[in-house]
């Protein structure tokens, strides 16, 4: 595995549609070492919870997301500063999502990326969605989410359609560090 390059906005290729794998290459050596490269992409971004591929420069229809997302649900204390406490998380992949229903019903949560930092912005989402994908194994599902697990879901999904956090925003806030 090795760690690649998460490229910041305003790069193109963050902007561009990204491409469906061909469900019979799932299994292929370029897609898996994608996936193995992009789990560990995010293991050492410890201020993320998930990473498309168009994040690492590859216009495909790939995310991973941390099961640090469903610690959060479940209402886990998650400290990233704890050195002391090295958190062993899973990474979930979604290869060609798409998000077949979304809530009515919305939230409003501040948002980060590892595209766009040091910003924030104030973006509301469906609170439910029902997802069909591919896993690493060429594996289909399809289930419903809630909670945070649903925004990250959205959040990755709109960066396979080259949208940011700074289209989605009601407002962008600047933080500094320290403030986080
Ligand atoms: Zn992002």
């Amino acid at each position: 595995m090795s760690k690649l390059p998460i490229v910041k906005f305003p790069h193109s290729v963050l902007r561009r549609p990204a491409g469906e794998v061909p469900p019979a290459e799932i299994l292929s050596s370029r897609i898996q070492r994608l996936v193995s490269d992009m789990k560990d992409t995010l293991a050492k971004a410890p201020d993320g919870v998930g990473l498309a591929a168009p994040q690492v420069s590859v216009p495909l229809r790939v995310f991973v997301i941390s099961s640090e997302a469903s610690s959060i649900d479940a209402g886990m204390r998650v400290d990233a500063n704890d050195a002391n406490k090295p958190q062993k998380w899973e990474y979930h992949v979604f290869i060609n999502p798409v998000l077949k229903k979304r809530s009515r019903e919305k939230t409003t949560v501040t948002e980060g990326c590892l595209s766009v930092p040091e910003k924030f912005g104030e973006v509301s989402r469906p609170a439910k969605v029902y997802l069909e994908w591919y896993d690493e194994r060429g594996k289909r599902h399809g289930r419903g989410f809630t909670k945070f697990f649903a925004r990250v879901l959205q959040h990755e999904t709109d960066h396979l359609d080259g949208l940011l956090i700074v289209d989605r925003a009601k407002r962008m806030l600047r933080v500094s560090r320290g403030e986080r």
